[in-house]
């Protein structure tokens, strides 16, 4: 009826306030949290499946809210991408990424590759790319073991945009990871097309292993095609040791995933990466 559709109308516009009001909670605690740096950075170890060594680490940002506690990043990095911070907080996070890298550079870990993401938004404007160039430029790491992960978005909605900035990462030695392969739109095909490095293979294929279900299927493909095409693959989101067993059963080389390794501290994740301590 009309007044029940009526009272359902305001639910939805009840709930939409809501969503608007804590959207707006959560860009002024984002501003207090940029400028307080209440970040910090955790490191998910990426391993040889084969060797079971630990190749990189993956950066992971962190928000210890003061009240909230720990705040996810699915959470905060899409309000922080609509409301603009994101630029600010990314290159709190690609600064601070750096200098840790160049400090386990000096303890003895330089052969420790590391990933950053690096969002769309930050790769879509010119005036906030140029200010992560030069956070790169100011730190005198080894570069080649740099790796910048990006999602598909960019490279639909900007190709060339995305291809020219790229390769100005790429002119250091960084390389470019494709992450959360597989739940965009973009074949292998049209990817070939760009600079990119590594094919980071999204954990909702990695979940269905080895059911011998589609995603299996697709995985081993994904897999088999992107090897021949000599892109690095990655696995993400290995949580058992059926989904390991099979993933070197068709010879993927890399991944992460709890299983392996959930992201740790610095402090913790360097204990680890100096072998005196399990993950
Ligand atoms: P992502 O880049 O795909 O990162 C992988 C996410 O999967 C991380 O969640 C990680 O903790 C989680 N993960 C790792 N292994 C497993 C597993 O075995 N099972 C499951 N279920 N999850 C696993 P996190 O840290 O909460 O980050 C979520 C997303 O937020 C990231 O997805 C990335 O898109 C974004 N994000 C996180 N840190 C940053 C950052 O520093 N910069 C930017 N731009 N985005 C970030
Ligand atoms: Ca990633
Ligand atoms: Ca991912
Ligand atoms: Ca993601």
């Amino acid at each position: 009826t009309a007044k029940s559709l009526g009272s359902e109308i305001n639910i939805y516009s009840d709930q939409l306030k809501k969503d608007i009001v804590n959207q707006i909670q959560m860009v002024n605690k984002l501003q207090v949290g940029i400028e307080k740096e209440e970040f910090t950075l955790f490191y998910q170890p990426e391993f040889n499946l084969h060797t079971n060594e630990i190749i990189g680490v993956e950066a992971l940002v962190r928000w210890p809210h003061p009240e909230n506690g720990f705040i996810s990043p699915n959470t905060f990095i899409p309000i922080a991408e609509k409301s603009k911070q994101i630029y600010a907080l990314e290159q709190w996070i690609v600064n601070n990424a750096l200098k840790q890298k160049l400090k386990w550079e000096e303890d003895g870990l330089e052969h420790i590759e590391l990933s950053i993401n690096l969002s769309s938004k930050t790769l879509e404007s010119e005036s906030n790319f140029q200010k992560i160039e030069q956070i790169i430029a100011s730190y005198k790491v080894d570069y080649t073991k740099i790796i910048f992960e990006i999602t598909e978005t960019v490279i639909i909605s900007h190709v060339d945009t995305a291809i020219e900035r790229l390769n100005r990462l790429r002119e250091y030695g960084i390389r470019i990871a494709l992450d959360d392969f597989g739940t965009g739109f973009s074949s292998l095909t049209h990817i070939m097309k760009l600079p990119i490095d590594i094919i980071k293979i999204d954990r909702s294929f990695i979940k269905s292993i080895p059911k011998g279900n589609e995603e299996t299927v697709i995985t081993k493909n994904i897999l088999s095609l992107a090897q021949d095409l000599n892109y690095r693959v990655v696995a993400e989101g290995i949580e058992t040791q059926e989904q390991l067993e099979y993933l070197k059963l068709i010879s993927c080389d890399r991944g992460q995933g709890y299983l392996l390794c959930t992201p740790l501290p610095s402090d913790k994740v360097y204990e680890v990466l100096r072998s005196s301590d399990d993950c």
